[in-house]
């Protein structure tokens, strides 16, 4: 196994930056397979060794699966110049593997977004072969019918012309608002053009107000998770998804 040193390891599972690990193996808080370790540089596997800092086992690990409620006003990017990124959500001691995020939301969309370093992953979600669905909500201006429905069940053709795949579309309820009528509406996509969402309503001529993604393949967003968190993915929703 490919070896690594005791103080990258320490600091990459999130207990601290490289100094401050270094000074707790010299200040003797930190044991090797059953001996305090005395050198920061010991090379070890990271896989077998038994490390324990401060008596708790240093589990180590290189793949992270993040399931984020995407809030509002954060962008899907791992760096921007001007906006707060999916990543800026993170603890720092996640941050270390490196996630990014798998496909992306609008800046002004919510809901599930996945985040990992595993980049196979990531290529066979967003793999326009696959036609992975993805099921969104949203809050649509116009009072979305029958019609709609029919139009999105064979394609419409968006601003650039390109005829979109059969999308199931599913009118939750309709509502009066101030400016008109309000459709709130579920929509599964089979694939993911640029605002796809926003631009199949604008081929019927209708505005989406609200949007907000609740599931992406087999993966569904906790309803317990409150915007702006995240968790990391249960071994069984990492199972319908490997
Ligand atoms: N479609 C959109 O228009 N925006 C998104 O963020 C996702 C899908």
């Amino acid at each position: 196994a490919k070896k690594m040193r005791l103080d990258k390891l320490l600091a990459n599972m999130g207990f601290g930056t490289r100094s401050e690990v270094k000074r707790a193996v010299k200040q003797r808080r930190v044991s090797v397979d059953g001996m305090v370790a005395k050198d920061s540089g010991l090379l070890l596997d990271p896989a077998a060794a038994v490390v324990l800092f401060d008596d708790e086992r240093v589990i180590y690990r290189d793949v992270i699966y993040v399931m984020l409620n995407k809030p509002q006003g954060v962008v899907s990017a791992t760096e921007d110049r001007r906006d707060r990124t999916v990543v800026d959500l993170l603890d720092p001691e996640d941050g270390v593997l490196q996630p990014f995020p798998v496909g992306r939301l609008d800046k002004d969309t919510e809901g599930l977004l996945l985040l990992t370093n595993d980049g196979r992953m990531a290529h066979e979600l967003l793999s326009p072969r696959k036609h992975v669905p993805k099921t969104y909500e949203a809050d649509v201006l116009g009072d979305v019918g029958e019609s709609d429905v029919e139009a999105f069940a064979a394609g419409v053709t968006l601003d650039d012309g390109y005829e979109t795949m059969p999308a199931q579309l599913f009118v939750r309820e309709r509502e009066a608002a101030a400016e008109g009528v309000l459709s709130r509406i579920t929509l599964t996509i089979h694939e993911g053009k640029f605002h796809q969402v926003k631009r199949m309503f604008q081929a019927v001529g209708k505005e989406v107000v609200y949007l907000r993604r609740i599931a992406m393949g087999p993966l569904k967003l906790d309803p317990a998770l409150p915007l702006g968190n995240y968790r990391e993915l249960t071994d069984v929703e990492l199972e319908l998804l490997l």
